[in-house]
């Protein structure tokens, strides 16, 4: 029986030291806070936005929602952003996504200040990523993969681990940030001719592909680790699944994260320590831990 790699313990210790981080910003006369851009009133976006308020408030962060009509207009979302961006009493700026057909969502997360972006979403947070350097954050669902990986002590130094699906918001940067931890990374997505065989070889494997059961028995040995980032409602059996197929590979690999419970449970907890991150780089330097 594998070991489950639950994403709540990783996320209370998280919380303690975020707390005692926001507290140490107060003390210096910070109040750190987070803005989110909503456009519209989306009931996906409410429930995220419900779930950042109890974080936020579990954390210390001070959080406020600037909401648009979902007709707006492109100038009127550029002059929300802006006047965020220019709001030096704000350290994260989060854009409730996807926006409205009408507006262009590339151009207006590109607005977003890149030490503002909480949610790692502008070309300057990637750049950050793939260099090493700068102010953005990674994406914070590839973050969520190394905290927990972090977390449970899985060994990454000179590994070989295997990102199935590179997307921009989680293969990719989950494979630049495994290499930057000295993982010998191999990046597969829906042209790789054997999937099997290269997840079959790694001793980390972390699948984002969007379709449920993509890594199967065959995939898999013992003693590996498997993070599955998928999240999807199955109707047969009314429950949440991933894109691994948990009841066939969790009797063979050593260590394998749940699904619901697992990374995508650390998702908001990432987000604010991304502003708790940008809070104490406008107080000049880190502030306790
Ligand atoms: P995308 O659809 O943007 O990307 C999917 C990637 O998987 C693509 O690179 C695609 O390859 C690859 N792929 C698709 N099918 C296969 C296959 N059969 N074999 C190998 N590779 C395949 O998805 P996202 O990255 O946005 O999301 C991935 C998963 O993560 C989803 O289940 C999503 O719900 C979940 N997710 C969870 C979050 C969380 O907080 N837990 C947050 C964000 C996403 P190609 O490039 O060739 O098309």
């Amino acid at each position: 029986m594998a070991r489950l790699l639950k994403g709540a313990p990783v996320t209370r210790r998280l919380i303690e030291s975020l707390v005692r981080r926001a507290a140490a910003l107060r003390d210096g006369g910070i109040d750190p806070t987070l803005a989110i851009v909503r456009v519209g009133a989306r009931e996906d976006d409410l429930g995220y936005e419900r779930a950042l308020a109890k974080r936020c408030d579990a954390v210390g962060i001070g959080m406020h929602a600037e909401v648009l009509p979902a007709d707006c207009s492109q100038a009127a979302l550029k002059e929300t952003i802006a006047h965020i961006n220019g709001d030096a009493g704000v350290h994260g700026c989060l854009l409730m996504r996807p926006l409205p057909p009408q507006l262009d969502e590339r151009a207006a997360t590109g607005l977003i200040a890149p030490g503002k972006d909480a949610d790692g979403a502008t070309d300057a947070s990637l750049a950050a990523v793939l260099t090493g350097t700068g102010v953005g954050h990674a994406p914070c669902t590839a973050d969520a993969v190394m905290e927990l990986l972090r977390f449970y002590d899985v060994p990454l130094d000179g590994v070989r681990a295997c990102v199935v699906g590179r997307s921009l918001v989680v293969g990719r940067p989950v494979a630049l940030l495994l290499q930057a931890a000295n993982a010998t990374v191999t990046l597969c997505h829906s042209h790789t001719r054997d999937l099997a065989t290269e997840c079959h070889r790694a001793d980390v494997v972390v699948v984002a592909t969007g379709r449920p059961a993509t890594l199967v028995a065959a995939c898999t040995r013992p003693g590996q680790t498997v993070v599955d980032v998928g999240i999807h409602w199955d109707e047969r059996r009314q429950r949440l699944v991933g894109d691994v197929d948990f009841d066939a590979v969790e009797p063979i690999v050593g260590a394998i994260t749940p699904v619901p419970g697992g990374v995508g449970s650390l998702t908001t907890a990432i987000l604010a320590r991304h502003v708790i991150d940008a809070a104490e780089r406008a107080a000049g330097g880190t502030m306790g831990a």
